[in-house]
């Protein structure tokens, strides 16, 4: 478990959007602006040519650079939460050993970044009603016990029901709450591209 593994999560993330890039704008072209899986896209392959020409020593300096890198090349909503996410999940990382429970710590800093930016309560059919139970169930794997490999499945299979269950939901924030009562009946696009950022981290990490 090192900085070689991160690399891979970012690498099997950016393949992973880039495959899914016009499903993710399908689904934002129903409630958004049509543009997801164009951001994501451009903000991951910005993050693969950052690791072709450096290298990184550590977790805390790559993380904290694929942040910067999505802030400045996503744009939208998506990317100052999605940047967030990854700068304080480095932060969190500095200095520190790359077990269970430190990984958990910078899964929450990360989280909390999102939270602070975009001040979005469960249920208003944002990423965060991914990353809330993928969080929750990746603490409640390890306080039960489990590996990390055990404890990010479990959190990429909640962040897929967090997704599922914004389906029905009303948004209430981002560009999606502009529809109001017509924005129920579809799936969140940045709930469901946090679901593939999740399942790529279950493939990669552990
Ligand atoms: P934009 O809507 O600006 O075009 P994107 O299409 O890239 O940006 O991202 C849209 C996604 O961002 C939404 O599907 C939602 O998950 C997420 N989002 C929007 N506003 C917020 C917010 N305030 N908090 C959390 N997530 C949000
Ligand atoms: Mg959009
Ligand atoms: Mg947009």
């Amino acid at each position: 478990m090192g900085v070689d593994n991160f690399v891979n999560w970012l690498w099997d993330s950016a393949g992973s959007l880039h495959d899914n890039a016009a499903y993710l704008t399908e689904l934002d072209s129903a409630i958004g602006d049509a543009d997801h899986g164009a951001n994501m896209d451009r903000g991951f392959q910005a993050i693969v040519a950052l690791l072709d020409e450096s290298s990184f020593g550590t977790v805390d300096e790559l993380m904290k650079k694929a942040g910067m890198t999505l802030v400045s090349k996503v744009g939208g909503a998506s990317g100052p939460l999605y940047g967030t996410f990854f700068l304080r999940f480095g932060t969190a990382l500095a200095g520190a050993d790359l077990t269970p429970a430190t990984i958990g710590e910078a899964f929450k800093a990360g989280v909390g970044g999102i939270l602070q930016r975009g001040k979005a309560e469960l249920g208003d059919k944002t990423m965060y009603d991914a990353w809330a139970p993928a969080l929750d169930a990746y603490d409640a794997a390890v306080a039960g016990g489990a590996d990390l490999a055990g404890a990010l499945t479990a959190a990429a299979e909640a962040a897929a029901k967090g997704r599922d269950a914004t389906v029905p939901l009303v948004a209430r924030k981002g560009r999606a709450s502009y529809l109001g009562e017509r924005s129920a009946g579809h799936q969140d696009p940045g709930a469901t591209s946090t679901t593939l950022l999740l399942e790529s981290a279950a493939r990669t990490l552990a």
